[in-house]
């Protein structure tokens, strides 16, 4: 076993009594649950057990069509003509009933998407609330944001999210859209739809006027359908960087605004003079939190070759005592992969990393048989054109480099199609600032990573999509500004 240490804690899992999920869900139209049009149902699995959850309706064209004129409808007759103040008062009674029911979305999430339930009871579910707080707060104040400027609603919205975060991203979507007098047609990612369709049924709750808010659950037919509606005033899509692409193509030459959030390969960057045991707990923290399945995720690390031993010592001992397994069990560090599809992806990475030679490592730990798993992996002296360095693997694999000069990390870490997000240990404020204005990526962590808030914008460079979400840049996806 190693240097292993057998920490043996009891089991403690999240109580789920409080929790109904129904055998089978329809589609959130004109402020009812309706059946599809083509009768078709899917089913979506807990991927800790592979046990089916339960079945949900799967939209077609047709479906989407009901929904885009439902939203048509409530925009034209009802959301953009209210004040802004109104439209707030809606989004904070969200909130709170968000709030309210915190515990319940949370184990949802963890049930459906396979995280542990620490992080989504801990930050997925408050953020999410805290994104409808920060949104209300903003939607009788937008002339304040945008000076000697008319703000104006766009129309109607179709926005189409992945799984990774699956409530927080419907969050970052339709928080946004509401408070600048836009209706929405969401789509949630076909392994996680059960919070969005929980949050319907607050939205429901909430009284906000029929179809505000329509939520459409289905597959990439379904994506395409919400992309190609020419009753679509704008498209918002966070996901691949292929499927994106294809959208891109898709909404070319027609009206649609749109905006882009794609994959990542981030620079996770350690300087000599930073503090050791915070960059070890920062790079954990960087590349296993939903394991793995995070865009903006520490996915490369760079380490000055003077503490490189010292640090990859401990982080070797770090990563022998995370906990994997029960995402429902609160001691749990990492959960569950979120499908066979991505842990097929992810296993297939590690074995082009052992094909190339390199030097591997993993605790040894006995994941549970039935679900999808995989252990945290580290893969020393990565070479920059190995695939490992180049390609979003979305899974808890880190590629590890080592760096001699200031110069040669930024290279090196700009050297990427991506550009969403980089993190910089060091105890040099002026460090910190230089490397903050050359490396090309949306947000820069210094002494942290992964910490997100509603006010900052999150966005982008290159490959990584365009448009910013979050923060006064946000809003401005949701208005046109004259
Ligand atoms: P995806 O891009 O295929 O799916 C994202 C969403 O788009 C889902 O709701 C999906 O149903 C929908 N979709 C699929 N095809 C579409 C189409 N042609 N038109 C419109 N919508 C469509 O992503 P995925 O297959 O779930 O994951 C694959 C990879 O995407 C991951 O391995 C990772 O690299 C990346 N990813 C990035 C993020 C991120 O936050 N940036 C999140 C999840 C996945
Ligand atoms: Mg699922």
């Amino acid at each position: 076993m190693g240097n292993q240490t057998n920490w043996n804690w009891d089991p403690a899992p999240e109580s789920t009594d409080h929790v109904k999920i129904k055998e089978q869900y329809q589609l959130f139209i004109g402020g009812r649950f309706v059946k599809p049009a083509n009768g078709e149902y899917f089913e979506t699995v807990n991927p800790a057990n592979e046990k089916v959850l339960a079945k949900v309706a799967l939209a077609d064209a047709a479906d989407v069509d009901k929904a885009v004129k439902a939203a048509r409808k409530a925009y034209s007759n009802v959301w953009s003509k209210m004040s802004g103040a109104e439209r707030g008062k809606y989004i904070f009674r969200l909130a709170r009933l968000i709030q309210e029911r915190a515990r319940e979305f949370a184990v949802i999430e963890s049930l459906d998407g396979g995280k542990p339930i620490r992080e989504s009871r801990d930050v997925d579910i408050p953020l999410v609330s805290a994104h409808f707080f920060y949104h209300a707060g903003w939607a009788d104040k937008l002339e304040y944001a945008f000076p000697n400027k008319k703000p104006s609603p766009i129309g109607v919205v179709g926005q189409i999210i992945p799984w990774n975060f699956p409530l927080l991203m419907a969050a970052w979507k339709i928080a946004p859209a509401l408070a600048c007098g836009n209706t929405v047609v969401l789509k949630p990612a076909e392994s996680t739809p059960l919070t969005a369709l929980k949050l319907a049924e607050v939205i429901k709750d909430a009284g906000f006027p029929d179809g505000v808010v329509n939520i459409v659950t289905g597959d990439g037919g379904t994506g395409e359908a919400i992309v190609n509606h020419p009753g679509i005033d704008k498209i918002a899509f966070t996901g691949s960087t292929e499927v994106g692409k294809k959208i891109i193509r898709a909404t070319a030459g027609t009206n649609k605004k749109l905006t882009l959030e794609l994959g990542g390969k981030a620079a996770n960057i350690v300087f000599e003079d930073a503090a050791l045991d915070q960059a070890v707990d920062g790079i954990v923290e960087g590349i296993y939190f939903n394991q793995g399945h995070v865009c903006c995720a520490g996915s490369r690390l760079f380490v000055q070759e003077g503490i490189a031993e010292k640090l990859f010592r401990r982080l070797k001992h770090r990563i022998n005592q995370l906990i994997v397994g029960d995402p429902l069990d609160k001691n749990t560090d990492i959960g569950a992969i979120n499908s066979k599809g991505q842990l097929k992806t992810i296993q297939a990475y590690i074995k082009q990393g052992k094909k190339e030679g390199l030097e591997m490592f993993q605790p040894e730990i006995a994941l549970p048989k039935k679900g999808y798993w995989c252990a945290p992996t580290l893969f020393f002296d990565v070479a920059q054109s190995s695939v490992l360095a180049k390609e979003e693997i979305f899974g808890p694999v880190l590629a590890i480099q080592t760096f001699r000069t200031v110069d040669e990390v930024i290279a090196k870490a700009n050297n990427t199609p991506y550009g969403l997000s980089a993190g910089v240990w060091t105890d040099k404020g002026s460090k910190v600032f230089n490397l903050t204005s050359q490396l090309k990526a949306g947000v820069v962590w210094a002494n942290t990573y992964n910490k997100f808030d509603p006010t900052s914008p999150f966005g982008g460079y290159k490959e990584s999509g365009f448009g910013r979400e979050g923060g006064v840049h946000g809003l401005e996806a949701y208005l046109n500004l004259n």
